[in-house]
């Protein structure tokens, strides 16, 4: 299988290459066709799987068709884990102007405001400290989301992210797409996929 022959645009296609990513991971291979499709996902994949890529993709390839400001917003349960989603898709929107945020707790408050400032495309965060700037960062909110990314959904799901999880689930449009990715597929996560996603296909990797 190839990226083209999933329906990954010309654009996105180079930028695979350029990262070496000459063929889909089999995760990716699943995943790309039904997002492309505008269907909501749930992914059971490991880290390593390449289920950062089955989902940057697809949302890059919305991005690119609608040029939207602020578009899509990544959770992740841990500050290294997002920075390295965010280094995923500012390689592979090198080329098209791809601004991205990074908002985790450790780092000043102040100057991931400013980042803010600049509206980003894509928004990676822990659920804490995006529920920090949602309260505190002034013109800052999520009405203009069209894509939400769960990523190590059972991971999320601890008890210091789930207050923060539910208020942002509280203030995000419904109308939006939503993938779920999750290591294992446990209670919590599936009340959180019944709550969160409609109709999703779902894949393994
Ligand atoms: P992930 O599982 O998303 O954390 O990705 C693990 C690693 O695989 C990252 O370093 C990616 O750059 C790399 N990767 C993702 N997709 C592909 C691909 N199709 N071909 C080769 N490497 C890839």
């Amino acid at each position: 299988k190839t990226f083209e022959g999933l329906g990954v645009c010309e654009q996105l296609v180079a930028a695979c290459d350029k990262l070496g990513w000459k063929n889909p991971s089999r995760i990716q291979a699943e995943a790309i066709p039904h997002a492309l499709e505008g269907k909501d996902l749930i992914g059971l994949a490991q880290t390593g799987s390449g289920k950062t890529g089955a989902f940057a993709l697809p949302i890059l390839q919305a991005l690119l068709e609608a040029q939207h400001p602020f578009f899509a917003c990544v959770l992740s349960p841990t500050r290294e884990l997002a920075i390295q989603i965010s280094e995923q898709f500012e390689a592979l929107g090198s080329e098209i102007g791809l601004k991205c945020a990074v908002l985790v707790g450790g780092i000043d408050m102040g100057q991931q405001a400013i980042n803010l400032a600049k509206r980003p495309h894509i928004i990676v965060a822990t659920p804490g400290r995006l529920m920090d700037h949602l309260k505190n960062t002034k013109g800052f909110s999520l009405r203009t989301l069209k894509y939400l990314v769960l990523d190590e959904a059972d991971r999320l799901l601890n008890e210091d992210f789930e207050k923060s999880l539910d208020e942002i689930l509280n203030v995000i449009p419904r109308e939006r797409k939503t993938y779920l990715f999750s290591a294992t597929m446990t209670k919590k996560v599936r009340k959180l996929q019944r709550a969160c996603l409609r109709n999703p296909v779902k894949i393994e990797a």
